[in-house]
């Protein structure tokens, strides 16, 4: 037990660091109380890799470190290292976890530190830790000249997929507690292979990780008002977002109007054309190149054909063939659409609707 007048903590925020930090505390002798605005649920998060070393810490962290790891230097899923310690802070009889608790306010004097919550509890101790994450309200009162973080310049994309979702011939080609990096001119994505949802280790019974790095929204965050002057604004950040690049597929469908109705259980032709902003035309034609065998992959593509127009560099005039709307459709909303509207409208002219026409077949009767 510490031989000093501090001895009862209180940590704003329950997730990995606070409750990692609450162990700690606890096991060195302190009372602790964590707050956390939650609930209980646990966070889908992509991974994590811990190391079980090194061996010259103190006996606190090398347990701890054997905890967050479950004892393996392996990759895990952030949600079961949350849950480890989750269970271990439960079970520790010097903390108290408090969901369901918003802290609004911190403050301290000579000798106690408190929070109070939204509904007006307040929480006293002997000192205060902030462990409430980027938009810290600790930090807001520590450093009101810089209450909040920078943004790192990139969204992060988490979560994770059930490797038996996947096509089973890459399944034996993904190593456990491996990660992978692909570059890209998005941004970069990270994938690691790490054990499923009942611990299971063998192919197919995996979980995939991933956590994309994508720094291709900058300009359409700050556009929306998203990100403002280098600060991530708290506005329910992605939902904008995602409502302007639904807008922008569905007004590409609405061009079509009562003529892609009509279509309904036929096949459909798109004829569009584009063209790309001046000194932007190889980029605009390496991205249709891009385009075009994800598309011809789509579900019920006949055809996708990209066309540079002659003596027009920097012109070009994409034709695409679908076995009916429905196939369209499923193209136009496919989730990589996400990334690659934003990205399209940064290098060419106008915008996506002007140019497309879409045709209405028809045969001789016989
Ligand atoms: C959805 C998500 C998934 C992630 N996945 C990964 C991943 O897979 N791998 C990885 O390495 N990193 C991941 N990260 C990055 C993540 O920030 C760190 O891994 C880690 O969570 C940081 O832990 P932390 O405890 O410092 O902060 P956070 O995890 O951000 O925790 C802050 C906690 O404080 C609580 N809180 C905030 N304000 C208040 C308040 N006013 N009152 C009370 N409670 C409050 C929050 O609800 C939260 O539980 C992820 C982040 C998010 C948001």
């Amino acid at each position: 037990m510490p031989q000093n007048k501090f001895e009862h903590a209180i940590i704003v925020g329950g997730s990995l660091g606070g409750l990692m930090m609450g162990l700690a505390l606890s096991r060195s002798g302190y009372t602790v109380t964590i707050l956390e605005r939650a609930d209980s649920s646990l966070r889908n998060g992509a991974f994590i890799r811990l190391h079980t070393k090194p061996s010259r810490n103190s006996e606190i962290e090398r347990e701890l470190r054997h905890l967050a790891s479950s004892g393996d230097n392996n990759v895990e899923a952030w949600s079961a290292i949350q849950e480890r310690l989750r269970n271990a802070v439960a079970n520790e009889p010097g903390i108290t976890l408090q969901h369901h608790t918003r802290i609004v306010s911190v403050g301290q004097n000579e000798s106690s530190a408190w929070a109070t919550s939204e509904e007006e509890q307040t929480f006293k101790g002997d000192f205060l830790i902030g462990a409430d994450g980027y938009r810290s309200i600790v930090r807001r009162y520590l450093s009101p000249d810089k209450p909040f973080a920078d943004y790192a310049g990139y969204l992060v994309w988490v979560g994770k997929v059930d490797e038996k979702l996947l096509p089973k011939n890459d399944w034996k080609k993904r190593q456990l507690s491996s990660a992978y990096f692909n570059d890209s001119a998005a941004g970069t994505l990270t994938t690691a292979v790490m054990p499923g949802i009942e611990g299971g280790t063998n192919p197919g019974q995996r979980w995939i990780g991933f956590c994309w790095f994508d720094h291709s929204h900058n300009h359409l965050l700050s556009e929306l008002g998203v990100l403002k002057g280098g600060i991530a604004q708290h506005k329910r950040g992605i939902l904008p977002f995602e409502k302007t690049v639904k807008q922008k597929i569905r007004s590409i469908y609405k061009l079509g109007g009562i003529s892609m109705n009509d279509t309904k259980n036929r096949y459909v032709t798109v004829l569009w054309e584009a063209r790309a902003k001046a000194g932007r035309e190889a980029e605009m034609k390496a991205f249709m190149t891009a385009a075009v065998t994800p598309s011809r992959n789509d579900l019920g593509n006949i055809d996708y054909e990209a066309h540079e127009v002659e003596g027009q560099p920097g012109t070009f005039i994409i034709y695409e063939r679908w076995e009916n709307r429905d196939a369209l459709d499923r193209h136009l909303s496919a989730p990589r659409m996400q990334e690659l509207v934003p990205q399209l409208l940064e290098l060419m002219e106008g915008s996506i609707e002007e140019g497309i026409r879409l045709l209405q077949p028809f045969r001789p009767a016989q």
